[in-house]
Order: C-alpha cells, then sequence, then structure tokens
C-alpha cells in the first residue's frame, strides 16, 4: 500500500469544509480592503529563488525542491512573494498599472524536517502592495493581518513589529553586531559561528539557549543604525498602529530569515503552537523589483501559513450540518426512475439531494441520512408509487406525511424558509 510523502497531509472531506470556511473569509476580508487575488504557477525557474531570497538563506540551502529538466532547473515555490514580483514585472504591470494590491491562497513547498505546524507542502493565505513606499500601506496591511485574525476568531495572539532599515542601513547594522558579537563568537552556535560572517542579522532569530543570551545582552538601538528617512518611515507606521488601536509590541531582535526585507517587518505569534509559534509574517521589500531587472518600486505583503490559522481558530467548529440536504430513499427499480427525476429537479432549484446509491433497506438509509445531517428524507415505496405521493420526513421535526409528488418541491421549499424565519 503507498503512503503519503511525511509532512505532506490528505485533506479528507470533514476537515475541508473548516479550508473553505477560512478562504471563504479570507476572501471577504481581503476583497473589503479592495484586494484582487493573483493565481501563478506552483513551479518556478529556481534561481529566482537562490537570487531573491538569499543564496545564504535557509530556504533556498536546504529547504528547495528542485526539478532537473535537462539543462533546466526548476524549483516548487517555497514562497509566494518572488513569483508575484516576477509576474507583475513579466506582465508589465509596472509600467501600466503600476500600484496595485493583490491576495493569494495557495499550496508552498520546503524540505524540512515535518514536525507539528512544521510540513513540507503548507498553504499561504498572503498578500501583497506593490508601488508604494507610503507608511500607511505598512499599516493597512498589519491591521488587515489583524482584522483577518479577529474574523477567523483567533485570538490571544501578539503582533511583533521591527525596522530593518534600507539597504545601507541593514549593513550598518550587520557591521555594528559584528563588532558586538566577534570577541564572543566561541560562545555561538556551529551555525551562527558561520552567520558572523555571512548573515549575521540571523543570529538575532536564532533559537538556540546560548544564542538567545547573548542576544538579549546585545545593544539595539534604532537610532544606531536607521537613516533619519527610516527611522521617520518607522515613527510613522506606529503613529498609524496606535491610531487604529492596533496592540503591537516593537521588537528590536525581529529580522526575517529572507534578503529582500528592508524597513518595516512584523510576525504574529501565538502561544497554543507550541515551537512553531509564528502564525505568519511579512514586511517590506522596496528593493525586490530591483534585484529582479525592474525598477525600484516600494512593496509590502504578508503571509499567514494556513494550517497554523486551523490549528488555533475557532471559525472551523462550523460544520457542514447547516446544509438543507434532501436524501431520497427509492425502495424498488421503478421508485429509482422517480428518485433521479426527482434529484434533477431539487437541484436545478439549488436544493442540495441525493439519494442512496448503495441499495440499503429502509432502515439502513434512514441511519445513513441521519449521519449526512440530512434535514428532509423522501420515501417512495411500492404504495407510495401506486398513490402518486411520496413520503416527506422533516428529520428536524420528526414529523412525517404523505405528500403529491407534483407538490413536494414546493412543500420543501415552504418548509425551509419557516425555518428561516
Ligand atoms: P514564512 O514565509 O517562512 O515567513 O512563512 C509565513 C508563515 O507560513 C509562517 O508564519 C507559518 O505560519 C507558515 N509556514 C512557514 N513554513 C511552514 C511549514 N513548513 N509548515 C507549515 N507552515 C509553515
Amino acid at each position: 500500500m503507498f503512503k503519503k510523502i511525511p509532512g505532506t497531509k490528505d485533506i479528507l472531506p470533514e476537515e475541508s469544509y473548516s479550508w473553505q470556511n477560512l478562504e471563504n473569509i479570507g476572501r471577504k476580508i481581503f476583497s473589503c480592503y479592495n484586494y484582487q487575488e493573483i493565481r501563478l504557477p506552483l513551479i518556478e525557474e529556481a534561481s529566482l529563488f537562490d537570487r531573491t531570497l538569499g543564496i545564504s538563506s535557509e530556504i533556498v540551502q536546504k529547504q528547495m525542491f528542485l526539478v532537473r529538466h535537462g539543462k533546466n532547473l526548476f524549483a516548487l515555490r517555497p514562497e509566494g512573494t518572488a513569483p508575484i514580483v516576477r509576474a507583475y514585472l513579466e506582465n508589465n504591470l509596472d509600467k501600466t498599472v503600476k500600484f496595485i494590491k493583490l491576495y493569494y491562497l495557495g499550496p508552498m513547498f520546503r524540505l524540512e524536517r515535518p514536525q507539528k505546524g512544521r510540513l513540507r507542502q503548507f498553504h499561504h493565505l498572503g498578500c501583497e502592495v506593490i508601488g508604494s513606499t507610503d507608511p500607511y500601506v505598512d499599516v493597512e496591511i498589519i491591521s488587515l493581518a489583524d482584522n483577518l485574525l479577529k474574523n477567523f476568531s483567533i485570538n490571544g495572539y501578539e503582533i511583533k513589529i521591527n525596522s530593518l532599515g534600507c539597504k545601507q542601513d541593514k549593513e550598518r547594522w550587520a557591521e555594528i553586531l559584528r563588532r558586538q558579537l566577534t570577541p564572543h563568537a566561541n560562545r555561538l552556535c556551529a551555525d551562527c559561528k558561520v552567520r558572523i560572517k555571512k548573515n549575521v542579522l540571523r543570529i538575532l532569530d536564532c533559537k538556540k539557549p546560548g544564542c538567545r543570551e547573548m542576544v538579549r545582552g546585545l545593544d539595539l538601538k534604532k537610532e544606531s543604525y536607521l537613516c533619519p528617512d527610516c527611522l521617520m518611515h518607522f515613527g510613522k507606521v506606529k503613529e498609524g498602529l496606535d491610531l487604529l488601536k492596533i496592540n503591537y509590541k516593537v521588537t528590536p531582535h525581529l529580522v526575517r530569515g529572507l534578503d529582500y526585507y528592508t524597513r518595516t517587518v512584523f510576525e504574529i505569534t501565538h502561544t497554543d503552537l507550541g515551537s512553531q509559534d509564528a502564525l505568519g509574517a511579512g514586511g517590506r521589500y522596496d528593493n525586490l523589483a530591483q534585484e529582479l531587472g525592474g525598477p525600484q518600486i516600494g512593496a509590502m505583503g504578508f503571509a499567514f501559513g494556513m494550517e497554523r490559522l486551523l490549528l488555533v481558530s475557532r471559525c472551523k467548529d462550523i460544520n457542514a450540518s447547516s446544509k438543507n440536504l434532501v436524501y431520497v430513499i427509492p425502495l424498488e427499480e421503478e421508485a429509482k426512475k422517480q428518485a433521479l427525476r426527482l434529484l434533477d429537479n431539487l437541484r436545478k432549484q439549488e436544493i442540495t439531494a441525493d439519494m442512496d446509491y448503495e441499495n440499503k433497506s429502509l432502515k439502513g438509509a434512514m441511519r445513513k441520512a441521519n449521519d449526512l445531517g440530512a434535514k428532509f428524507v423522501v420515501i417512495i415505496g411500492e404504495d407510495e408509487l401506486k398513490k402518486d405521493v411520496v413520503t416527506l420526513k422533516d428529520m428536524v421535526l420528526g414529523q412525517q406525511r404523505q405528500v403529491k409528488r407534483q407538490d413536494l418541491i414546493l412543500n420543501i421549499k415552504k418548509q425551509i424558509s419557516n425555518r428561516l424565519i
């Protein structure tokens, strides 16, 4: 028997309803903020990610699902931002619409060691705003993330924000950190010893206790590395968030694992998630389009991990049984023909309907109707055929009566609308 690859998941019907719920709420909220959906290929040239995420990033170093085809090297997308900027430039949106607000949802792939909340195929629900450096875009995006979580019935999360500054600021910051850390390098973990030279900012979010303790002792004042423009930008972001009364915490050691981030970065964590506590994260990437051969253009986005949202959300509990399912039970061959026509009519009137295809006994079929959460059952047997009626059972009230065949749909509709009042 074949088994699924570790770190992938089968989403069976009983669970997929929660997914639809999450997706529907997500689409509704994005639409309120005037974002449009973008759908892109799951596979891209691998070098797109090398170039944008950074060759020393963990994703490029260890986690890419690579597919070699002749001389070409493709990658299953590990994230959505770089492909969206690729599509923005390739479709000349930088020359036409210029400013655009996009959202997306779909699978991402990272070759990680699977554990709770960490999969090899997982799903992002995210957005990108391309074409502006306005700090109020940052405010909109962070408040949108906050509003999404509220609508997913999630509470108990924390929004952490920071500013990395522009490219020059990041270099200045890296130098300051290097100066502070080098004398104590022997106390860092093996990975961080390498990071000191290659990617010193990443030391700030190393999870090893020794490194964390070192980081806590660092002097991380923004004024020491942010230029006046970036300091002002960050000030306006905070001011806007205060105006909207959004709870956030400025977290000086918050950095993101990818090279392309500049200025505002943020992360939303939830204590119920355990060691993989990030629900989502995002930030500005004002140099990414240029990195890909386009113009310098301001942009910002974020992504939530949908599996993690579902681990802590209460909106998943609303289940499918609210549907008005009509379940038809034909008790003999001739009745099946009528059932077929009846199903067709019901569905054309947009009433959810199904029938017993397993030729169960009446008792067995009734049990099945119950399990499916059917609101009505229609029984057609010998007696009903003779009298040109059907037996209609209201499963909520537990009442049953015979009704004329041609009056059935009208009867069901009436009962549904009575129930809505
Ligand atoms: P990232 O692009 O790494 O910032 O990811 C954004 C969000 O996606 C994270 O905060 C997680 O919620 C989710 N995520 C990232 N990697 C994984 C993974 N391997 N499995 C499940 N969710 C993930």
